[in-house]
């Protein structure tokens, strides 16, 4: 057990890139594909397969599937630990972040400010719950396929607890394409493919990827202070240009993403999607981190 626990809590960067070496990313594998006229053939998907499988075999013998909250096997969270981990119920206005409203809403003062694109912010649960803190920092960098369903079906649950209108479309906050290509994937994109098909199955409510980012910002993470960092990320959005707005004017629409800090990130995706015609816009993360001081 303490085996597994210590292959949970190792960083994974290392691994990634040896095995990236070994295996290569999705777009290295395409590119030795292309540069091989012998394996440019109808083969091709099945040596795809076979790496796939190589490389699940090693993954699952590395880091056996355990529950992240309580250790037992076959599990990323079981239903036991899914089911203890409190949804926080409490929310505050995403503008003035003193005034505690009923489901993120904003609080009567600031709803009269017209420069204020969010209609609300959700944060799930608590950064503080260490299952949930293990599951995000894993999430980030390695299992994100894995884990987005059960972090997934933990904003849904928040959004069916604060009983939030159904949204016409999720819009996933989205990566620079360079560092899409560093990691592979974008979390917010599997989170919102995750509840679009928790929130009213049979139907799946699209989602739809129509923001990009104009240039490559500086990632959050490394700003230390609420004004650096609404700077850094401001006018940063815009619709993508083949995109009809069709799919947003005078609609409801999630907007989702893994973690929020100053939620500033989420204001500018807001704005933008306001601007191109939307109702409301109501931002779901899984937990909101405080920012370091
Ligand atoms: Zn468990
Ligand atoms: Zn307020």
């Amino acid at each position: 057990m303490y085996f597994q626990i210590f292959f949970q809590q190792i960083n994974i960067t290392i691994f990634e890139k040896t095995a990236q070496i070994i295996f290569g990313t999705k777009s290295e594998n395409r590119i030795q594909f292309r540069k091989s006229s012998r394996l440019k053939t109808k083969n091709e998907p099945e040596i795809k397969k076979m790496l796939e499988k190589i490389k699940k075999i090693v993954l699952d013998t590395l880091f056996p599937i355990v529950c992240f909250g309580c250790q037992k096997s076959d599990f990323w969270l079981c239903e036991e630990c899914f089911q203890k981990i409190p949804l926080k119920r409490f929310q505050v206005c995403p503008k003035c972040e003193r005034e505690a409203t009923l489901s993120g809403f904003l609080c009567g003062k600031c709803r009269a400010s017209r420069e204020f694109h969010l209609d609300a912010l959700i944060s799930a649960v608590s950064y503080g719950n260490p299952t949930v803190k293990k599951m995000i920092h894993n999430f980030k960098y390695r299992f994100a396929g894995d884990l987005s369903a059960p972090l997934a079906r933990l904003e849904t649950k928040a959004i069916f607890f604060h009983d939030l209108p159904l949204p016409r479309a999720i819009v996933p906050v989205p990566l620079h394409p360079r560092r899409l290509r560093w990691r592979g994937f974008n979390q917010a994109h599997l989170l919102a493919e995750n509840i679009s098909r928790n929130l009213a199955p049979p139907f799946k409510i699209p989602v739809l990827d129509i923001l990009e980012r104009r240039k490559y910002n500086k990632p959050q993470m490394e700003l230390g202070n609420y004004g650096d960092r609404a700077e850094n990320v401001r006018d940063l959005f815009k619709i993508k240009s083949d995109v009809s707005l069709d799919d947003i004017e005078g609609k409801i629409i999630y907007l989702v993403d893994d973690i929020a800090t100053t939620g500033s990130t989420l204001r500018e995706c807001a704005k933008v999607l306001k601007h191109a015609g939307a109702k409301k816009i109501f931002a779901v993360v899984i937990a909101r981190q405080a920012l370091k001081k």
